[in-house]
């Protein structure tokens, strides 16, 4: 898979996170299908390659935020 969909935690669809737009220093379980069996929890500021974008968020955020990284 390419780095290409790598993306943080705090945009991902997959953050079990109630607010609406969450912060690099929140935790959440992960409910991506393959990984929610792991009932992990990560932070925001975390990321993988299975990053799916949040809805409401813009689909260029992660390459937004990466231009002034
Ligand atoms: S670990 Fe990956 S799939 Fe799970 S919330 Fe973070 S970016 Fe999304």
């Amino acid at each position: 898979m390419s780095d290409d969909q790598w993306g943080h935690c705090q945009h991902c669809q997959y953050f079990g996170s109630h607010a609406r737009m969450p912060l690099g220093n929140e935790e959440a379980e992960c409910k991506q299908p393959t990984l929610s069996r792991y009932k992990l929890v990560v932070f925001g500021a975390s990321g993988c390659e299975l990053f799916v974008v949040r809805a409401g968020l813009r689909p260029d955020i992660e390459q937004h935020e990466q231009a002034f990284a």
